[in-house]
C-alpha cells in the first residue's frame, strides 16, 4: 500500500492504484516491461539450448 506511485512519485487517487502502489499508467508500463523481460528470458533460454546441442 502506498499513496504515491512507486514508479513516478505522483499521488494515487484511486484505492485500486494505492493497493498496487502504482498509478494505472505506470502499472500498465510495468506489466509491459515484465512481459518484454519474459520474452527476452525465453529467447535466451532457447539460444542456450541451441548452444548446448
Ligand atoms: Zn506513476
Amino acid at each position: 500500500m502506498s499513496d504515491i506511485c512507486l514508479r513516478c512519485g505522483r499521488a494515487l487517487k484511486s484505492k485500486e492504484s494505492a493497493k498496487r502502489g502504482y498509478g494505472s499508467y505506470c502499472y500498465k508500463k510495468i506489466k509491459a516491461e515484465e512481459k518484454e523481460r519474459d520474452e527476452v528470458q525465453k529467447f535466451n533460454e532457447v539460444m542456450e539450448e541451441i548452444k548446448v546441442r
